[in-house]
């Protein structure tokens, strides 16, 4: 017997019939010996729907109050579900954040979990109850309801299984696993079996939007092997844990992040200290930096460039241009039409070749590379965003379509 967590997103619960669907998959997993613990998110697009709802009446209401909104979609389908399966005869009850004591800080709309009172979910599974828990939801230090950040479900289901020591966490959703690239925009994507956290992270963060990043994270700190699967097919999945089996393939995927926007700093006085006061400032805004490029000194200047956020560039701009004395600069320029191409893979530290290879396939395309940055398991091109889709495309079938 196992103890096993399931979530299912918002497409695997959006109507009657999915509800029954999911609500078989989770009474098998119990009648196969199995506690069960279920998170669920809204049904299909009930979060937008209801952020639209919050806009009729207030195009800027407070974080609490949205929270109090927003945590209602998955209220909706942790009572569904649970209808659901007491109708097929089963043992079950529903929990909201709060009763499941999923505590987290104050930061209302993106906030963070940093502890789980187990012990209601321990005594309704010591009842034998298929628990369902409402995803991406949880309360801060005064009993407020707060919410994890859009996709934060997956992040709910990796911190039950944390906190009840789960042999597996499952993610059911409407794409069968994790792919070498977006399976609906590179036909030749393939499925992969197994993937590590560390890989899984990097394709999360760089644009595959299969898993929430922060739930990776967590899996990843504590050691909790994720599954992720259809909830449409009966077929096993991608698995995310720590160690995969050694395999010939050296890269992973290929992930597009479209969100991507460039600053020059321009004529930087050459001498030590610039770089701090300048990402100094971004810092004290909460500017996220990504890629940063510096030209070689000429003339006792230099050029700094960085990317942000499409979001952040304006107010990046403006903190670098009211500025610009201090860090003795001369103007700031900067490009919003652009996107990030990544390879990833864990066998790419010991394997020179692979980056020539990747820039390579870009060439032969007649991509030309703005920015270029690696890591060990990733090598990652700042390009025109025009040309996203075809510089993934090549380099995908450069490495998968031998
Ligand atoms: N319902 C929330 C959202 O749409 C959380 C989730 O789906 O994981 O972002
Ligand atoms: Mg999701």
């Amino acid at each position: 017997m196992s103890l096993i967590v399931q979530k299912f997103g918002g497409s695997s619960v959006a109507n009657a019939e999915r509800l029954r669907n999911v609500a078989g998959i989770i009474t098998d997993t119990y009648k196969a010996g199995n506690d069960v613990v279920v998170v669920v998110s809204a049904q299909g697009d009930t979060t937008d729907d209801l952020i639209e709802k919050a806009k009729e009446v207030n195009p800027s209401p407070s974080k609490r109050e949205m929270d109090v909104l927003l945590s209602v979609g998955e209220q909706i389908s942790i009572s569904l579900l649970a209808m659901t399966i007491e109708k097929m005869g089963f043992p079950v009850i529903s929990l909201t954040g709060w009763q499941v004591g999923m505590k987290t800080n104050s930061d209302h709309g993106n906030a963070r979990i940093y502890n789980i009172n187990s012990e209601r979910l321990r005594s309704e599974l010591m009842r034998k109850n298929i628990v369902i828990v409402a995803g991406f939801q949880g309360i801060n230090r005064y009993d407020d309801i707060t919410t994890l950040g859009r996709g934060g479900s997956d992040t709910s289901a990796v911190a039950l299984a944390t906190a009840l020591k789960a042999d597996l966490c499952q993610i059911y959703t409407d794409v069968d696993g994790v792919y070498t690239a977006d399976p609906r925009k590179i036909p030749t994507a393939k499925k992969l079996d197994e993937i590590t956290f560390d890989e899984m992270l990097e394709l999360a963060s760089l644009g595959a939007q299969v898993l929430h990043n922060r739930s990776v994270e967590m899996a990843k700190k504590h050691n909790i092997e994720l599954e992720v699967l259809s909830s449409l097919e009966r077929k096993p999945g991608t698995k995310v844990k720590e160690v995969v089996k050694m395999e010939k393939m050296l890269v992973r995927g290929v992930a597009v992040d479209k969100d991507v926007a460039k600053v020059a700093v321009i004529g930087i006085a050459d001498k030590p200290g610039m770089a701090f006061k300048l990402f100094s400032l971004l810092a004290a805004k909460k500017v996220n930096i990504d890629v940063i490029l510096q030209s070689v000194g000429r003339d006792n200047t230099k050029d700094i460039s960085f990317t942000v956020n499409k979001a952040n560039l304006d107010l990046a701009v403006s903190v670098i241009n009211e500025n610009l004395e201090m860090i003795g600069a001369s103007k700031v320029v900067t490009k919003d039409n652009l996107a990030k191409v990544s390879l990833v893979g864990a066998g790419m530290q010991s394997n020179p070749g692979i980056a020539a290879k990747m820039f390579e396939a870009l060439s032969d395309a007649n991509i030309n590379i703005s920015m270029i940055t690696t890591s060990e398991i990733k090598v990652s091109v700042i390009i025109d965003e025009a040309q996203a889709e075809t510089a993934s495309r090549v380099v995908h079938d450069a490495f998968f379509n031998i």
